[in-house]
């Protein structure tokens, strides 16, 4: 099997990608799209993010052999519900959510009769809104299937076929193992950079504007991934909280070990710690999930 018309219910970030991608690289498949907020529908409508935007959910839902929910984590079970009315016994119902665990109890929950089969793309940027979108955003990103024990295998495979589609590589697993891992990839890395542009900026007195100044030092790094979008990270934190605070204290023990590293002239420590740092650079730039020029490829001044 294969899917052949789809609908994305939530036309941000993620949902815009998603049509314009599967207009480059799906021909046959048709998309229909709806967004609770009418401005970002008439923006999608602008920008040709599905073949048609809806004025409902149960609109863009009817017909469909795959709905994937693109909207905030704590607005799935909402948005699962609202298309629910529209769905054939056969669609199938997917999600890009941060989180799994929670996002499949949810949909499980708002659909019991239907097949749900959750996915996250890791991949995104710090914007977001129907302006954020782009067909290529998946191209060699991972993205991770996390379907129940009792998921049709047809369909899984179809799933996966889906997002291959679109330019993406695909893992399976299971919902607890894919929130462990990424409350340390992705969750307690943004917790840090919040954490960090926010304690910077409670200094801004004291250094007065010298943290914007001299942020070349490393500060503006964090402050891309502390602008992503508030809605989105307060869901996430909301949502994957036991695996969070797991690797948040794992995280709290090692900083205070190197803390005492400082404390006590332990350069050792600390080098051997930098040494092996540096090497999952390295690994991370050879596997083509990052560019290899240094400075990220930035432009310089000079630069042309
Ligand atoms: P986004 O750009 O803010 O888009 C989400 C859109 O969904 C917004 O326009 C929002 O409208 C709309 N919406 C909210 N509730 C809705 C509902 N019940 N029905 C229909 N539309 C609704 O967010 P995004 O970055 O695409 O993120 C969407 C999902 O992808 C999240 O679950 C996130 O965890 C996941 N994800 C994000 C990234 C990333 O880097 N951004 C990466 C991977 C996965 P309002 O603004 O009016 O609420």
């Amino acid at each position: 099997m294969s899917f052949e018309r789809v609908a994305i219910v939530g036309l941000g970030l993620i949902g815009g990608s998603i049509g314009l991608a599967v207009r480059e690289h799906l021909p046959g498949v048709t998309t229909r799209g709806y967004d609770l907020d009418p401005a970002v529908r008439r923006r999608a409508a602008e920008r040709r993010l599905a073949d048609n935007i809806c004025e409902t959910a149960e609109e863009a839902a009817a017909d469909a052999d795959l709905v994937i929910l693109c909207v905030p984590v704590g607005a799935m079970g909402a948005a699962a519900r609202a298309v629910l009315p529209a769905l054939k016994a056969d669609t199938v119902v997917s999600d890009v959510g941060s989180s799994k665990q929670a996002i499949g109890e949810a949909l499980s929950a708002a659909l019991p009769d239907h097949a749900v089969i959750p996915a996250h793309p890791v991949a995104g940027t710090e914007n977001s809104g129907p302006d954020a979108g782009f067909a290529t955003l998946f191209h060699r990103r991972w993205c991770i299937v996390t379907p129940p024990a009792d998921a049709a295998p047809e369909q899984v495979t179809a799933l996966v076929e889906f997002w291959q589609g679109l330019g993406a590589m695909v893992d399976t697993m299971d919902p607890q193992h894919h929130d462990r891992v990424l409350a340390v990839t992705s969750h307690i890395p943004h917790l840090i950079a919040y954490t960090i542009v926010g304690t910077a900026s409670d200094l801004e007195e004291v250094t007065r504007g010298e943290v914007i100044k001299y942020s070349a030092g490393g500060f503006r790094d964090f402050t891309r991934i502390a602008a992503s979008d508030p809605t989105m990270w307060r869901d996430v934190f909301l949502h994957n909280r036991d695996a969070v605070l797991e690797m948040l204290d794992r995280f709290l023990t090692d900083l205070a070990m190197m803390r005492e590293a400082i404390r006590a002239g332990d350069g050792e420590t600390m080098f051997d710690l930098f040494s092996r740092t540096r090497e999952i650079r390295r690994s991370i730039v050879e596997m083509g999930q990052d560019d290899a020029r240094p400075d990220f490829g930035r432009k310089h001044n000079g630069d042309s």
